[in-house]
């Protein structure tokens, strides 16, 4: 039997949130989830299979799953990874606000010079237009550089000092990623906000 301490964090998860088209666009915690399960307000959506469940075909799911799951003496719930809403299909208009976790996310980790991945710490934030020459601090003109490409880049402009982007920078559309810290994303919401997931053929 799991102790209280554990099925507390386990209800304060969060669980990603998709409205009645598909679209990720928010993530509220577990506890909430469960209760819009029980009102039939959101299903459960299998996180690989894409299949949906209201709250007796989860259940019955659930005895299968090798995952956490939270129990009462009537009924033993998977905790959901991702639930779809039955009837709301909005979709939040929130803009990406330009902070450094955003860029790193926008530009994948990546030197947008060279392509290179050496990690958060050798990344550095390029002007592209240097701040020196009233460059400004905004999504069109800030890119992640490894510090080779950066130093070798200078304060100069990219076509100064011969270096090209790989592609043109410019605010990021909104993710519900962009709001919850990065080691609170769990893997399996992967399928659902990357571009991949877009071209995945429904069936009903
Ligand atoms: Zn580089």
């Amino acid at each position: 039997m799991m102790n209280s301490d554990a099925a507390a964090k386990l209800l304060d998860r969060p669980t990603l949130v998709l409205n009645r088209s598909w679209h990720p666009v928010f993530t509220v915690p577990v506890r909430r989830a469960i209760v819009w399960l029980y009102r039939d307000i959101a299903h459960v959506v299998h996180e690989s299979e894409y299949t949906l469940h209201d709250l007796q075909s989860w259940a019955d799911l659930s005895r299968f799953l090798d995952k956490p799951a939270l129990a009462s003496p009537s009924i033993r719930l998977a905790v959901p990874d991702v639930v779809k809403m039955v009837r709301y299909n909005g979709m939040p208009r929130f803009r990406v606000a330009f902070t450094r976790r955003a860029l790193f996310m926008r530009d994948k980790y990546r030197c947008q010079y060279c392509g290179a991945s050496p990690g958060s710490k050798e990344l550095t934030i390029d002007h592209i237009v240097p701040l020196s020459r009233g460059g400004r601090s905004c999504w069109e003109n800030c890119v992640l550089a490894c510090v080779s490409c950066n130093s070798k880049k200078g304060c100069r402009t990219p076509a100064e000092a011969g270096m090209t982007l790989l592609s043109e920078p410019r605010e990021p559309k909104w993710s519900p990623l962009f709001n919850i810290a990065p080691t609170r994303v769990l893997d399996s919401w992967q399928n659902f906000v990357s571009e991949a997931y877009w071209n995945v053929i429904l069936r009903d």
